[in-house]
């Protein structure tokens, strides 16, 4: 078959699904979408043709475009992604721009708490060449596209192996993020999310878990002035923000993403 005739047919069946169609094939031709226009007399050949329907039917599964191409772009870089690994959300673009927003001292140290692919550090690196930053996973096998990740965007971010705060327990930052599990275990958008690492997903306590734990831990490594700057649940704002209700904690806000929902909230430790 003819991949223009491919894409016609799948643009009359599904015409919602144009752009994945195009991104599949393109995956499969080995170029890019932009070339598939010049390409569209092409045939497939067998195997192609095999691989093409195979990709397009696990598509119509619901498995994340970014598991079947293999890459997300995000931040305008291109990460290696795989099932170990959540695919980053269009969300965590704005937590980098919120913390890029924030005026730290040069050179700032930051903290990526279960960085997963390795997308917020790898983006706070580029955008802040002088910025020190450190990303902890705990995933061997997210590790692995991390450190990967990694490589391929100029090398500097400091990789660690570990649970939370354990890889760095003596060091202190002027920036902690994290975009942590915090879908609760009996949350009905589970469903959905069939294909993705439960671990980078679910969290204990309604979800709150490893938010508590992260705010808890926090003021051990966070220099006087420093941040901590979170992504959670659209329902978690009030929760998260009880957690900074500790002493020692000021500026405490959250702010909406832009769909208008309650994202994410950051608080200064004073000490
Ligand atoms: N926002 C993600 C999703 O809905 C969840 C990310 C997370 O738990 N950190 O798929």
């Amino acid at each position: 078959m003819r991949s223009g005739v491919w894409l016609r047919q799948q643009a009359q069946s599904r015409p919602e699904s144009g752009q994945a169609a195009r991104l599949l094939l393109a995956e499969v031709l080995g170029c890019s979408v932009a070339a598939l226009y010049a390409a569209s007399e092409r045939e497939l050949d067998a195997d192609q043709e095999e691989r093409l329907h195979a990709l397009w039917r696990r598509y119509g599964d619901g498995e994340p475009l970014a598991y079947l191409c293999g890459y997300e772009i995000f931040c305008g870089l291109r990460l290696r992604i795989d099932t170990a690994v959540l695919a980053p959300r269009p969300e965590t673009e704005e937590l980098v721009a919120l913390a890029l927003a924030l005026s730290l001292p040069e050179p700032a140290r930051v903290l990526d708490l279960g960085t997963g692919s390795g997308a917020i550090a790898i983006a706070l690196a580029q955008a802040r060449p002088r910025w020190q930053v450190t990303a902890v996973e705990q995933s061997l096998a997210a590790a692995h596209v991390a450190a990967d990740n990694i490589a391929v965007h100029g090398g500097r971010v400091r990789l660690c192996r570990g649970d939370w705060y354990e890889p760095v327990a003596t060091q202190t930052f002027h920036l902690i993020v994290a975009n942590p599990p915090y879908i609760g275990e009996h949350e009905p958008e589970m469903a959905q999310l069939k294909h993705e690492p439960r671990a980078a997903l679910v969290a204990a306590e309604d979800g709150m878990a490893d938010l508590r734990h992260i705010v808890s831990g926090a003021p051990q490594h966070l220099l006087p002035g420093g941040s901590l700057l979170l992504e959670h649940g659209w329902q978690q704002g009030a929760s998260v923000r009880a957690l900074f209700s500790a002493p020692g904690w000021t500026q405490v806000r959250t702010v909406c993403d832009l769909s208008g929902h309650e994202r994410f909230s950051a608080a200064c430790w004073h000490g």
